[in-house]
């Protein structure tokens, strides 16, 4: 058993290293999950206390949940909109923007739906599972903003009474032919691939880092508990997101410094 300190300078150790590989690659991508958020006081899925303790996700935020429990549909719903309209970036959502900002970061492929990177600044983001800004009739496609999921128990489009599906990949559907377009070339360019906070068990997002793989590109793994994955990858860093990336920074922004 590692005590806190030797725990402590390994991290560091991994760390440094994690910020060398950075610098030295020229194409660097992240895939990011519901760890990263965490921070910013979002409930991820599969922790011992995430939003899945106690429900059975697809008789919730399904296809056929909305269907079948239309108004749970829409009381989960709102309860996730409620969370996320007060959370806000946390650190480490503010140096990936930063370090997009500075041509350090190639792409952030998120698995996210809070916009929490684009609030943080970031300019594109692929978001694999859609996001929770809008919601759309299901019948004829007319689009709202997603505060129309407040107005009533269970909101209706005005122009045809459909039903209104926010933009969220909901289990059983097929997720955006664009979104995963993009994320497979951006991977494939990828020199290094950091994946942070995901527990990688959700497909396809769990295909990306093996195709980074693949390629040749150098996978990095930074989650609280170990993944699927951790066999895979070239570093697993097991430590908080935010912490991991504010050290990042600084030490990407001194040898920065020093050229
Ligand atoms: P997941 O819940 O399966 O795994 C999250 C992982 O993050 C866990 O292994 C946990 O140990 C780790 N983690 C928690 N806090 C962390 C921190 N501070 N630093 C580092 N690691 C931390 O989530 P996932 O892999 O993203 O899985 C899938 C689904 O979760 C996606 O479909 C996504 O849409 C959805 N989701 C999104 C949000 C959000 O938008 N914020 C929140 C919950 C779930």
């Amino acid at each position: 058993m590692l005590s806190k300190s030797e725990g402590d300078f390994m991290q560091s150790d991994s760390i440094n290293v994690l910020a060398k590989w950075w610098l030295d690659s020229s194409y660097r991508v992240v895939l990011t999950g519901a760890g990263m958020s965490t921070e910013s006081g979002l409930l991820d899925f599969r922790s011992p206390q995430g939003l899945w303790k106690g429900y059975d996700p697809k008789k919730i935020a399904s296809i056929q949940a909305l269907y079948a429990n239309t108004k749970e549909f829409y009381e989960f719903y709102r309860k996730r909109l409620s969370c996320l309209s007060k959370a806000q970036p946390n650190k480490g959502h503010l140096v990936l923007a930063e370090l997009q900002k500075k041509r350090l970061l190639n792409a952030i492929i998120t698995q996210n739906i809070d916009s929490l990177h684009q609030k943080a600044g970031a300019g594109r983001v692929i978001e694999l599972h859609g996001n929770l800004r809008e919601a759309k009739c299901l019948s004829c496609g007319q689009k709202y903003p997603i505060e129309i999921l407040e107005e009533k128990d269970i909101p209706l489009c005005k122009e045809c009474n459909g039903y209104l599906k926010p933009e969220v990949i909901l289990f059983g559907e097929s997720l955006p032919h664009e979104a995963l377009r993009h994320a497979e070339m951006e991977t494939k360019r990828s020199h290094l691939f950091v994946v942070i906070g995901s527990s990688l068990e959700v497909s396809p997002a769990n295909y990306f880092p093996l195709l980074a793989r693949d390629v040749g590109a150098k996978l990095v793994i930074i989650n609280m508990e170990p993944t699927l994955m951790d066999n895979q990858a070239d570093l697993v860093i097991h430590a908080k997101a935010g912490k991991v990336l504010r050290k990042l920074q600084e030490i990407i922004d001194q040898g920065n410094s020093r050229n």
